[in-house]
């Protein structure tokens, strides 16, 4: 390598695969997902047709072997895909993020061979669409408090319970997802993992939450288990392992919606840049305005700041090992809260004109707020961050 081979790295794009990712991401955002982002967050509905599309051009397999119809690329390609949604539509960027990381990618680490090969395909492709149940009415961060119960009858599993804010869990109002990694307790503070299918008896969409603030176009919806008798061969792993196989997932699932944050914020930079170069007051640009510079260039740096951080950290991941926890959590704390603010410094860049759907920025303002609550609160974030921190000051100079 000569002396200053490693200046030509390129982070955002290593390998010539993940180069022409990056294009097929730019055409496909730019001619389907654009067109239709307003309109499907108007109706809160989530766009099945795109969904295959995106399964089409192998978006939802990006990080699953190739052997089962995934690219088998790394959690920069996942990062990508996530950002590049989110410039346009978030909402659609959390369905394929739910289904891709949540459920597919989480099956390709902790299921094994059989449950790999019948399902990965189906999912890869967008025949089936995925999610994971961890949320339930009563409990959300507190995890292992969870009441769904799996209880072991015979040769399976009978599950009772109900689960919250899934994403993912209809594809319409009436037809639910297909298929979800399922968490439930089998004794006192052991949760193990379950692949439940729509069909068995006993499993149903609940109700659609609607009027939601953002992330309009993702279905959101409660799933019901009601004596729902799952095969040991549904059951993912040992019992009891489920904490790991979270654990496992998380740090992949948390970087991928510090993504989104990163897509929401880039787009609303650019909204507001082409604004500030338009619109006059007082005889002058308003990009000459001391004020109107502040939130421009405020935003421009945490977004540069959060999106390196971003593919750093998607560089030292492995999709199949644990080790990047502080920076999974600390990536997310820090972009969430920067794209909230630059869209908020969108809007007022815009005046009167991004206070309305037109404008885009409105939109973005409300998906943004969702990161900083789904997939770990920004409160989980402090602790886990301290936590971690404690145990370990190194991490602070590593
Ligand atoms: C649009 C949307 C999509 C979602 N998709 C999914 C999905 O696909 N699958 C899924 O399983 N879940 C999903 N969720 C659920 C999401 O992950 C939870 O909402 C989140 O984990 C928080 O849980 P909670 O809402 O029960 O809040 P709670 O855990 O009840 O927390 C309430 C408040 O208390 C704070 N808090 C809790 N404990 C502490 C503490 N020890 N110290 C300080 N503060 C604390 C929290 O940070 C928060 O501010 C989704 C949620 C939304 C809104």
């Amino acid at each position: 390598m000569s002396e200053d081979a490693w200046r030509e790295f390129k982070l955002l794009a290593p390998t010539p695969e993940h180069e022409l990712l990056a294009e097929t991401l730019g055409e496909f955002v730019r001619r389907e997902v654009e067109p239709q982002a307003a309109q499907h967050d108007r109706e809160e509905r989530f766009n099945h047709a795109l969904f295959l599309r995106a399964g089409e051009l192998g978006l939802l397999g990006v990080t699953l072997p190739e052997e089962f119809g995934g690219a088998g690329m790394d959690a920069t390609a996942a990062v990508q895909v996530c950002e590049a949604l989110s410039t346009s539509d978030p909402g659609f960027g959390l369905s394929v993020l739910a289904h891709a990381l949540l459920f597919a990618q989480n099956l390709s680490i902790n299921g094994n061979e059989e449950q790999r090969k019948r399902i990965l395909p189906k999912v890869a492709n967008g025949e089936w669409v995925g999610g994971l149940c961890m949320t339930e009415p009563e409990v959300g961060t507190d995890v292992l408090s969870l009441a769904t119960k799996a209880r072991r009858d015979g040769d399976g599993y009978v599950i009772d319970g109900t689960k919250t804010f899934i994403t993912n869990s209809g594809i319409d109002d009436q037809t639910p997802g297909d298929v979800f990694i399922v968490y439930a307790s089998t004794a006192p503070q052991k949760i193990s993992s379950f692949l439940v299918e729509r069909g068995m008896p006993g499993f149903g969409l609940g109700q659609k939450w609607k009027d939601k603030l953002g992330m309009r176009a993702s279905f959101t919806g409660e799933l019901v288990f009601d004596g729902v008798r799952v095969p040991v061969a549904n059951r993912l792993g040992d019992e009891g392992e489920g904490t790991l196989h979270m654990m496992r997932n998380l740090e992949i699932e948390r970087l991928a919606l510090s993504a989104m944050s990163v897509g929401i914020a880039q787009r609303c930079l650019e909204v507001m840049i082409a604004y500030a170069n338009e619109r006059k007051t007082f005889g002058a640009l308003i990009r000459d305005h001391g004020q109107i510079q502040r939130y421009i260039a405020e935003s421009f740096a945490e977004y540069r700041a959060a999106r390196v951080f971003v593919y750093d950290t998607a560089r030292r991941i492995r999709l199949d090992q644990a080790g990047q926890r502080v920076d999974a959590d600390a990536t997310k704390l820090f972009a969430s809260q920067a794209a909230k603010r630059a869209a908020d410094a969108a809007i007022q860049v815009l005046g009167g004109y991004g206070y309305m759907g037109e404008y885009v920025v409105e939109r973005l303002w409300r998906d943004a707020k969702l990161i900083e609550i789904g997939g770990g609160t920004l409160e989980a974030h402090h602790r886990n961050l301290v936590k971690d921190l404690s145990r370990d000051p190194g991490l602070v100079r590593r």
